[in-house]
């Protein structure tokens, strides 16, 4: 006897993604159920609740440009937001749509089997309860699933401690506190630089420096409020139309084809302006050429010697393994600046590692350090994490861990070979990966929905991609990839994870053939009868 289907579609998450897919799929006509593990909306900008979060991108690029009345209703404060405006403005549009009543909070999914038979999926959650759909989505995210440090004796440290992505939702004070802060990626960097206007003693173990380059953050006033909100469409328009939707698009000429001066101008310029202009819109082949990057990394590197007053500080700050931009720019705002206060210290762990953590601190290099509370800025286990920690089957029970051992195999970074009827928003080897993400979140959805609305005048019960196409695309993103310094470099970029078991080797986890390219091939794809899929 077959089971009805309790639900046309599954969504796992109710980030920002999952939000709008649910919003679309409804307008549709579809029955959806959302499961979400937090209890409440906004994914990464619920659960990153840590010092100092806040985002990358103009806050005007990086809200949804689906409605309208949101765009007008909405007044950002600052040209980039903190953490808790971010999820206020995901409350908002949640509140707006009526999205509630269609999501579960507190739903941890623990399984989602497909039945070959009947071609529908069976998501468990991890209180046993089981639901039935005929598509899953997974808008997991690509940094969700928080990587502890593989250090021993984390258990026993009896102060407080945090890692950044679980930050918890009461205020953690910080004055007269002895802090240790493990990690410098974009989170470490900016939960440092807010960490010390506060705290008593802070000591930050760094394993690999980054380049950081200055934020210039400011507050909106009424006037810049208004002409953002008259020119929304030319906004948008511009981030649809660079590489990596941001506002910032990479600079027409090459860095070793200008003058010295014209170069060392242009760096200055970068450098002294908002946002990612530095990373996004600097010379073109800087991603490509490493003479041409090596010219930015030193402009970079002598920042940090004229920013950091001890020199010897300032050149553990300065990486010696890899290029700049060639891993995650961190934005920051007085970072290296913190490296000059009394009251903190820098310890270099590149060669020699944390050995444990102990109940009052934790030992290194012979030394004890005693702490009242450590923070593990630690990062991710990134974009295929979130998929591994869910028991996802696909036909004759293979799992979707197995099949990605050697690194992800997608088409399109939407859907994978053997697992039908499951889209994967932001997966793996889809553009949404290295972008500003919400422009990508909303293309990867509105596609997602121009294919259901396919589906649903069609009637058909499966959709699965053929392994040529699966292969081909596969192949395409690798060969992007290797024409990066990106690859060359260990980074989430790279799957490299040490802190996970069997995350040591590089892979590449992103697609870096541009968001415009990826559309058009979305899009042509769709206008061939969704060619490279098998409909049923
Ligand atoms: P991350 O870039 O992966 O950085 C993790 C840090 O922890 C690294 O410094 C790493 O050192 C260190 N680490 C890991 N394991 C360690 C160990 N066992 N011992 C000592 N150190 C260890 O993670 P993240 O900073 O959370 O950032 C992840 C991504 O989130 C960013 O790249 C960005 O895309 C996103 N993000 C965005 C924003 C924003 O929009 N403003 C802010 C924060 C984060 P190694 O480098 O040596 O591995």
């Amino acid at each position: 006897m077959s089971k009805p289907h309790d639900y046309d579609v599954v969504i796992i998450g109710a980030g920002m993604s999952g939000m709008y897919q649910l919003h679309l799929l409804r307008k549709l006509g579809f029955s959806v159920r959302v499961f979400e593990a937090g209890t409440g909306v906004g994914g990464t900008w619920y659960w990153n609740r840590y010092p100092g979060a806040r985002f990358d991108s103009e806050s005007y690029s990086y809200g949804y440009s689906f409605s309208e009345e949101v765009l007008q209703e909405w007044d950002w404060s600052e040209h980039f937001a903190a953490q808790p405006e971010t999820l206020r403005y995901l409350d908002f549009v949640a509140d707006k749509f009526d999205l509630r009543t269609d999501i579960q909070f507190r739903a941890r999914v623990a399984s989602a089997i497909f039945d070959d038979g009947e071609n529908c999926w069976d998501t468990t959650l991890e209180d046993g309860t089981t639901t039935r759909s005929r598509f899953l989505i997974t808008a997991v995210g690509p940094l969700s699933t928080p990587a502890m440090p593989a250090i021993p004796g984390i258990e026993d440290f009896r102060g407080e401690s945090y890692h950044t992505g679980t930050w918890p939702h009461e205020d953690v004070g910080f004055a007269g506190k002895r802090v240790a802060v493990i990690g410098t990626g974009a989170t470490g960097v900016q939960t440092i630089q807010e960490v010390a206007k506060t705290v008593g003693q802070l000591t930050v173990f760094q394993r690999s420096p980054n380049y950081c380059a200055p934020l210039h953050n400011s507050p909106i006033d009424d006037d810049t409020q208004a002409k953002i909100k008259a020119s929304y469409d030319e906004i948008f328009a511009q981030c649809n139309s660079t590489h990596s939707g941001f506002l910032h698009d990479a600079d027409p000429r090459f860095a070793l084809q200008v003058s010295d001066q014209e170069r060392e101008a242009f760096y200055e310029q970068r450098y002294g302006e908002p946002g990612f202009g530095i990373w996004m819109g600097n010379f073109r082949d800087i991603f490509v050429d490493q003479d041409a990057n090596d010219t930015i990394s030193e402009f970079v590197k002598n920042k940090i010697r004229q920013r950091v007053k001890d020199p010897a500080t300032a050149e553990k700050l300065i990486p010696h393994n890899h290029g700049f931009g060639t891993r995650r720019v961190p934005l920051e705002t007085g970072y290296y600046e913190v490296y000059n206060q009394d009251n903190v210290d820098l310890v270099d762990i590149k060669d020699m590692p944390i050995d444990r953590i102990t109940a009052t601190g934790l030992e290194c290099g012979g030394k004890a350090y005693e702490f009242d509370m450590i923070i593990y800025a630690t990062g991710f286990d990134a974009v295929t994490g979130g998929f591994d920690k869910i028991d996802i089957r696909g036909l004759g029970g293979r799992r979707l861990k197995d099949k990605w051992v050697g690194g992800p195999r997608t088409y399109l970074g939407l859907q994978v070979e053997g697992f039908p009827n499951m889209l994967t928003l932001v997966g793996p080897h889809n553009a949404a990966t290295f972008c500003n993400i919400p422009r990508c979140i909303e293309q990867n959805v509105e596609w997602v929905a121009e294919l259901f609305d396919y589906i649903k005048a069609h009637d058909i019960k499966r959709i699965a991609p053929t392994l040529e196409a699966e292969d081909a695309w596969t192949e395409h993103v690798y060969d992007v990839g290797s024409k990066l310094l990106f690859t060359k470099v260990d980074s989430w970029f790279t799957g490299i994870n040490r802190n996970i078991e069997g995350k040591d080797k590089r892979t590449f986890l992103l697609y870096a053939g541009g968001a415009p390219a990826y559309r058009e091939k979305c899009d042509n794809v769709a206008a061939n009868n969704y060619e490279g899929f098998v409909l049923q």
